[in-house]
């Protein structure tokens, strides 16, 4: 590196912080900065234009164009050589300009005169800010010397427009977290929340970019450089022996910990005058940068580490850690890049809302957003640098919106909405402890889905008559190690507690597809979803579902006991299955562990296979329960998981409602018992259908039972059968049209 860049920039530097030091508002500041730069690099020329929008840039402050173009002057985001910069997050360096591919010029910024040009993005953390340009009428292409130096300035002008320190006229200095954004996402959980920001990690906000000693701040980095790769042995350490999926990841983590070039650049960086942290987040702006840039899923995943790891040292240097002290806000809703289950699972039902910049509608954490029914919003872009903590935010869960700092109009409409969904709440607890009796006195069993210990309050509040599908797998899911058969007896035996005599339907293990144990071998199959998964695993290596199904017997303990088997989709895999419970139940009964007073095994029916299997499987399953999320994704070959081909399929399609009624038709025949629990059985106007081609027992979210019953206890279902038919009769493809014409007749 030669020396004289260092000293020239650490002189720039140095004099930009005694400018920035001195009293004035934004505009005076930013007024100086251009004046210090102009002057400092010899040039007639220093611009900085900001965003006013993620589309717009406008000039801010000019040292040389036309005074009366700032705030006028704008341009889009890829118009013009400031445009491109901006749009490329590159740097642009020409001695001839108007020849450049784009060029444009402003005629109210006198800039035709200018030869070259050199434009830097100002960003932060791969977020764009605006551009730093400078220009001047002789033809000269700048030396790296001064971009390097200008690009140092544009980040410590990137740190300090995120700290405010130019905020003041005019929309661009005004704009930054300020005005009301909206932002689409997915919907993972549905429901509306309004409450405050609280980012689960928190920005850490660097104060001190530049700095003038580079010996002390060496040492800091050094010194918090020493504290992180101590800090990631220990996480390797506590891993060894742990799967080797998570001990590559740390290893990985090791490796950058250790890295030559990342701590030669930081200190090269500290050389020409940035403070240790400022350092650190100079490299982390570029890694995101080129994060943004490659397509390979590889090498984006590392950069993604070297991301984490400058987050943790920027924590040590600043000592802002994710324990702030700072409390919840009022009506807190969540807003994370991504968070594990068990993290969720600490903050609880204290939160209103959640957003997740990532995660997925099957992530762990929308299970437990689910159970815990609270609205989630995934893939909800940006969503982790437009929202400061505190900022007003209103979540719609029905739609995947999420309005950060929404104005009057929009917060007022969004009020109106969740009162009326608090209107029906209220007409939904007047109706908790009637049937579901429709108004041709069928009664529906209506029962909700449950997973977690924090479900169970809902079976009295929802007015549920029993769980008609525990999900054991969430147990498995929100642990780091596999559980141990005494502590899962200990939780099915508080499940049943809580259940009182309420019947609870125990599915066993159903992993695999989305839902992957970390501390289990990972599986590399083509296409997990139809691949080694839930009952195919529990038969082929039966020793987790032993201690199961001997957990569920002990829990019991001479209680009455349900049991279903996941994806079962041929006979033998339900004998072989129920074989396993006859053993089990052999072994307890030699150990003198009391057995259970009722014992019902059943099936999930998941597959289309199994509709087809043999007489002797409907003869001899005690019970059966359509898992139509599984069912419809295998029966229209269209992934439940893929956003894109997932709504393409209708479940009250005639060919599905006509498979489901041949279900329905034998298990009638068979007097086998039969029940839905997809998440269709929670939608009002499929339960109506359910009922209407002869399902009895519907299992469902707890939230989902009020809206339901209230309409069931208003249909008729021999007219909604009727409709049915007709369309069938008619060869139409659907009949959710002139259903929901139906519905609307009766429901109030
Ligand atoms: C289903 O497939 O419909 C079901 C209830 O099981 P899961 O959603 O857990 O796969
Ligand atoms: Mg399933």
């Amino acid at each position: 590196m030669p020396h004289g860049r260092e000293t020239e920039s650490r002189k720039l530097l140095g004099r930009l912080r005694d400018a920035l030091a001195e009293e004035g508002d934004g505009q005076q500041r930013l007024d100086k900065v251009t004046k210090l730069i102009a002057t400092s690099m010899q040039s007639e020329v220093c611009s900085i234009y900001l965003f006013r929008d993620p589309e717009t840039l406008e000039l801010c402050a000019t040292e040389g164009l036309n005074a009366g173009a700032v705030h006028q002057t704008r341009m889009k985001l890829g118009e013009g050589l400031v445009g491109r910069v901006a749009k490329t997050s590159k740097t642009v360096n020409t001695a001839d300009a108007p020849n450049e591919r784009g060029f444009r010029f402003m005629p109210e910024t006198g800039e035709e005169i200018y030869s070259s040009f050199l434009g830097i993005p100002i960003q932060r953390l791969g977020e764009k800010l605006g551009v730093l340009v400078v220009q001047s009428k002789a033809s000269r292409l700048f030396s790296s010397d001064e971009l390097y130096a200008l690009e140092v300035v544009a980040m410590v002008l990137a740190e300090m427009t995120e700290l405010g320190a130019f905020l003041g006229e005019g929309e661009a200095l005004s704009a930054r977290h300020k005005q009301p954004v909206l932002l689409r996402g997915t919907t993972a959980q549905e429901g509306t929340a309004q409450g405050h920001v609280w980012l689960h990690e928190p920005r850490v906000v660097v104060t001190n970019v530049i700095a003038e000693d580079p010996e002390t701040e060496t040492q800091r980095l050094r010194e918090a450089v020493d504290t992180l790769r101590v800090s990631v042995d220990k996480l390797l350490a506590g891993a060894a022996g742990g799967d080797g999926e998570q001990l590559q990841v740390l290893e990985a983590y090791r490796m950058f910990a250790n890295s030559k070039g990342w701590m030669r650049r930081m200190e090269e960086d500290i050389n020409n005058g940035l403070s240790a942290e400022a350092a650190v987040e100079k490299e982390q702006t570029q890694a995101r940068t080129r994060m943004g840039q490659v397509s390979d899923a590889y090498l984006r995943e590392r950069l993604h580490d070297l991301d984490d790891l400058s987050n943790r040292l920027l924590r040590i240097l600043t000592g802002q850690g994710r324990e702030t002290g700072a409390d919840l806000p009022a009506d807190p809703v969540l807003v994370a890049r991504n968070i594990g289950p068990g993290e969720l699972l600490e903050y609880g039902r204290s939160l209103r809302g959640i957003v997740l910049e990532e995660g997925s509608v099957g992530s762990h954490a929308a299970i437990i957003a689910r159970a815990l029914a609270i609205p989630l919003v995934v893939h909800a872009e940006n969503v982790t640098r437009e929202a400061l903590n505190g900022d007003h935010i209103m979540v719609d869960g029905d739609q995947g919106i999420v309005h950060l700092r929404p104005d009057d109009t929009v917060a007022a409409a969004f009020r109106d909405k969740m009162a009326m969904q608090a209107d029906a709440q209220e007409r939904y607890s007047a109706i908790r402890d009637k049937p579901a009796t429709t108004a041709c006195g069928t009664t529906i069993e209506l029962c909700m889905n449950a997973g977690l210990m924090a479900d169970l309050p809902s079976l009295e509040s929802s007015g549920a008559s029993g769980v008609g599908l525990f999900r054991t797998e969430l147990q498995f899911l929100v642990r780091n190690q596999m559980p141990k058969r005494s502590e899962l007896s200990a939780l099915y035996s508080r499940v049943l507690d809580a259940a009182s005599n309420k019947r609870v339907v125990f599915r066993t293990l159903d992993i695999g597809s989305d839902k992957v144990l970390t501390y289990m071998k990972p599986n590399d199959e083509p296409n997990p979803a139809m691949g080694w998964r839930a009952i195919r695993v529990g038969l082929d290596k039966p020793g987790v579902m032993r201690m199961q199904l001997q957990a569920l017997l002990r829990a019991a303990a001479g209680r009455s006991l349900t049991v279903m088997f996941p994806f079962v989709a041929q006979y033998s895999e339900y004998v072989a299955a129920k074989a396993e419970m006859e053993k089990a139940l052999e072994r307890e009964r030699r150990l003198g562990h009391p057995m259970p007073s009722k014992l019902e095994i059943g099936a999930m029916l998941e597959t289309p296979s199994l509709a087809f299997a043999p007489q002797a499987f409907f003869d001899e399953v005690e019970f059966l329960s359509i898992g139509g999320n599984d069912l419809k994704q295998f029966f229209f070959a269209a992934d439940r998981e893929n956003e894109r081909v997932r709504r393409r399929y209708d479940t009250l399609s005639i060919p599905f409602l006509s498979f489901l009624q041949g279900i329905v038709a034998r298990c009638e025949a068979s007097g086998t018992p039969l029940s839905f629990c997809g998440e269709d059985a929670g939608r009002p106007i499929e339960a109506a259908c359910f009922a209407a081609i002869g399902l009895r027992t519907l299992s469902m979210r707890p939230a989902s039972i009020g809206p339901v019953k209230h309409l069931l206890r208003r249909v008729d279902l021999g007219k909604l059968r009727e409709i049915i038919e007709e369309c069938h009769e008619k060869g139409e493809q659907n009949v959710r049209a002139p259903v929901a014409a139906y519905l609307k007749t009766v429901a109030r």
